[in-house]
């Protein structure tokens, strides 16, 4: 199985608004080549995460993967991460309003109000059950991506549509930096 056997899925398919199933242990090799598959295209779009139903395959699955790059210029570095049946345990009782963009929603910006911070479970690679404190941008990033899990986008969630607007929109009059090159 190899990245390209995968393609973006884009708003519209109704693979994005499935609920995803929780990934088995018999499934873990396949659960692995689907997690390269994953950070293949979310490194070739220039993303920031990427969930399993992104491309098409119905599992509970993501990767955060928070890093500066043309699409988020001021994203903190970490090590990316990938989580398998992540469940998210508690919110922050504090919010924060972002912009948004997703590799499914091609062209589009969404101004979205979520909780600053989460508390996370979830299984790691090696299908260790890990508890992780997540708050910022990794929290945000995480929280668009459960979205993906229960069928759900960032334009399901903008207070208004007022609040969405196009990438040369957002790159020249709101984040103020030169667009990266369309993908
Ligand atoms: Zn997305």
């Amino acid at each position: 199985m190899q990245p390209a056997d995968f393609q973006i899925v884009e708003l519209g398919d109704p693979r994005l608004r499935a609920l995803a199933k929780p990934v088995t242990e018999a499934q873990m090799g396949y659960a692995l080549d689907v997690a390269e598959a994953m950070a293949y295209w979310m490194n070739e779009r220039g993303g920031v995460g990427i969930a399993a139903p992104q491309i098409g395959v119905p599992l509970q699955m993501m990767i955060i993967a928070s890093r500066p790059n043309p699409r988020y210029p001021d994203a903190p570095a970490m090590a990316p991460l990938l989580m398998l049946n992540p469940q998210p345990q508690s919110f922050s009782e504090t919010n924060a309003t972002l912009w948004e963009g997703c590799l499914s929603v091609p062209g589009l910006r969404g101004r979205v109000t979520r909780p600053d911070g989460v508390t996370v479970q979830f299984s790691d690679r090696d299908g260790q059950s890990r508890l992780m404190e997540l708050s910022g941008f990794p929290a945000r990033i995480f929280l668009h991506e459960y979205d993906h899990l229960i069928g759900k986008t960032f334009v399901d969630r903008v207070d208004s549509v007022q609040d969405l607007v196009t990438d040369k929109v957002y790159f020249a009059q709101i984040a103020r930096v030169t667009p990266p090159p369309a993908p």
